[in-house]
Order: C-alpha cells, then sequence, then structure tokens
C-alpha cells in the first residue's frame, strides 16, 4: 500500500512572500461601463476559443488547492455574472474541500436572481462594487440605468446569506467625490462593510494620473468631517484594505490605498486571466501560459510546476512610483481585478 504524500509545493516569491488567494477572472466582458474601467464602446473581447471551458478553469483550480497550498479562491473578471456556467464553477470549487474560502467580486447586477444558487452551490461571500447611491452618478459612471438592479442584488445578497456583503468603491475627481461619507452613511444602514479603492493605472484608456486620483488621504479627510474613525483592533494580515471602525463600531469602513500606502510586501495573491494565463501581480508585465500546455496534454503535476516558476519572478513590488513605471499591456477588466 503507497501512503500519499501531502504536495509540499507552495507559490512563493523570491521575497519570502507565498500566494494562498487565487484571483480567478471568468470572463473579459462586462455590462457596465465604468469610465475608470473601459471605454464606452468595450474593448475587443478575447475570441471564444481562448477562453478557459468551465472543465479546464476548475481544473486549474484544482490545481491551485491540491497542488500548491491555496486556500482562498475569489471569482471576477470582467463580470463573473455573465458567465453562464458560473454556479456550477462555483459548486465544483466547493468540492475540492470545505475548507476552502469560496468569494466573488460583482457588480450585481442579476445577483437578485442568482444569490440563492450562489449560496446553496457554496459560495460564501461577495463583494460588490458601487461608487455612488444616486442614480444620476452611477449613470455618468457606468455609462449604464441599472442602480436599482445593484441595490436590488445587494440585498439578495445579504438576504441569502452571502455576508459580510462588502462594497467597493472608486472615487472620482468631481464626479462622486463630494459623496463619500452619503456612500458610508447608506453602507451603514444596509449593514454592508465599504472599502474604497484608490484609483490605479489600469484603465483601458490609460486616462489615470496620479494629481487627478483621489488619495487615502484625502477619503480619511472626507469621512472625518462626519465620522469618528478608530483603527480597527483586528490584525490587517495580508488584506489590502486598512479597516477602521465608524462612531464606536460596530461598523467598519476600509480605505485600499494601492497608490499612495502601497501593501504589497504582504501580498498572498496571484491570479488566473479568463484565457488561462497566471499572473504573479495586478501589475506584472509578464504571463504564464498554462491553458497552452493544457491543452497540449500537461498533467496537474506539470501544470502546478509551471504556476510555481511563474511566481518566482513576482517583483517586489508594483512600481507605479517608479520612473520606469509601464501600465501592464492588459486592463483591469481582463488581468481580474
Ligand atoms: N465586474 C466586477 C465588479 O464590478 O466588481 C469585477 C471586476 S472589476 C474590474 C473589480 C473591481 O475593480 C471593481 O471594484 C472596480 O471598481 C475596480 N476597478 C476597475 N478599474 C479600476 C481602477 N483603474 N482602479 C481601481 N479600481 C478599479
Amino acid at each position: 500500500m503507497t501512503t500519499r504524500v501531502p504536495d509540499q509545493r507552495v507559490l512563493a516569491d523570491r521575497f519570502g512572500r507565498v500566494a494562498t488567494d487565487l484571483r480567478v477572472s471568468l470572463t473579459d466582458r462586462c455590462n457596465l461601463r465604468c469610465s475608470y474601467c473601459m471605454p464606452a464602446e468595450g474593448l475587443d473581447w478575447l475570441p471564444g476559443e481562448q477562453v478557459l471551458t468551465d472543465d479546464e478553469v476548475v481544473r486549474l483550480i484544482g490545481v491551485a488547492v491540491q497542488h500548491l497550498g491555496v486556500h482562498e479562491v475569489r471569482f471576477t473578471g470582467g463580470e463573473p455574472l455573465v458567465r453562464r456556467g458560473l454556479v456550477d464553477i462555483v459548486r465544483r470549487t466547493r468540492a475540492l474541500g470545505d475548507h476552502l474560502d469560496v468569494s466573488m467580486t460583482s457588480n450585481a447586477l442579476g445577483l437578485a436572481r442568482t444569490a440563492t444558487a450562489l449560496a446553496e452551490a457554496g459560495l460564501d461571500r461577495v463583494n460588490v462594487s458601487l461608487d455612488t447611491v444616486r442614480a444620476d452618478t452611477f449613470h455618468t459612471i457606468t455609462r449604464r440605468d441599472r442602480f436599482d438592479d445593484v441595490v436590488a442584488g445587494l440585498a439578495a445578497a445579504q438576504d441569502a446569506g452571502l455576508g459580510p456583503v462588502k462594497v467597493n468603491a472608486v472615487l472620482l475627481r468631481g464626479v462622486n467625490d463630494d459623496q463619500a461619507p452619503e456612500l458610508l452613511r447608506w453602507c451603514l444602514d444596509h449593514g454592508y462593510d465599504l472599502r474604497f479603492i484608490e484609483q490605479m493605472p489600469l484603465d483601458a484608456q490609460h486616462g489615470w494620473h496620479r494629481d487627478a486620483m483621489v488619495t487615502a488621504d484625502e477619503i480619511f479627510a472626507m469621512l472625518e468631517q462626519e465620522f469618528v474613525l478608530e483603527p480597527a483592533e483586528e490584525p490587517r494580515g495580508s488584506a489590502p484594505a486598512e479597516l477602521f471602525t465608524v462612531d464606536g463600531g460596530p461598523g467598519t469602513v476600509g480605505v485600499i490605498a494601492s497608490v499612495t500606502r502601497p501593501f504589497c510586501g504582504d501580498c498572498d495573491r496571484v491570479r488566473l486571466t479568463a484565457d488561462g494565463q497566471v499572473r504573479n501581480c495586478l501589475f506584472a508585465r509578464e504571463e504564464s501560459d498554462l491553458r497552452t500546455a493544457m491543452r497540449a496534454g500537461a498533467t496537474d503535476e506539470e501544470l502546478a510546476d509551471r504556476w510555481v516558476v511563474a511566481m518566482r519572478g513576482k517583483a517586489a513590488g508594483h512600481g507605479i512610483d517608479d520612473e520606469t513605471f509601464l501600465q501592464p499591456a492588459r486592463p483591469m477588466s481582463a488581468i481580474g481585478g
């Protein structure tokens, strides 16, 4: 009888970080057109044959979980809810282990219809992107008139037990940067955990300018005019958000200051794009092609080996502040945010 020796490999880089949190982009398509993410006309979507099939994406998640120590899987995109096989992919991911933390980042369009099925399939939590609670500003930012759908999706997620429900918001100067306290009040009233994300140079149009972005310091200053913020006691660990209790708690607010207060030293994330490329960082300029290897017949062991090698090249930091910084060729929507 042979005893199975547990796989000892991990996704370690040269700086001692180990990736255990896998972000899986299920599609590069999206049904919103957020101005800071993509142009009004959309993008050239990936050709269908390049996108991983449901079987392929589940297989690669399995390689990460069973061979490489990944224990968090977050589905993203593009918009994961537009992926037809989503519920089944969640169910098959959950079947990889009860220990897995399985979540999704979504714009919540259509979530009102699918939240229960997703929860039953084994999804633990959702993060919903919502930059404003004013329908007209929502339309200005997303170029779509779908604010009510997002609100309904959030409520359905809460009812289905996909909590704690988090809301991610990006502030844009001159558009919604006067709405931070209002958004926080709304989230507190509804029991959602709000996180502000600093705008990053990941838009398809390359329109990001450091001078124009709303910084974490500005966000704190705006919030502190109306709320008392105190650093939350729970240890931050590898979480991207700096967390604060609001008015003594229990409500909290977080700020993800990727640009002005980078947290790369604690990063435990790795990304798989919808077309089967491993990216060791959002800002990486290189990818490692697992799809071609998989379709050429690579075994799970061989795919795991490639993944390990891909992680070794992870840079110490995203380098946005370096003079030589170059924005990655793919925008956020194609990488998986
Ligand atoms: N469609 C899903 C959603 O809306 O959450 C998932 C993909 S979206 C790219 C993931 C997150 O990235 C959203 O919260 C969005 O606001 C954020 N995002 C997109 N472009 C960004 C940028 N340039 N800087 C910061 N965050 C960005």
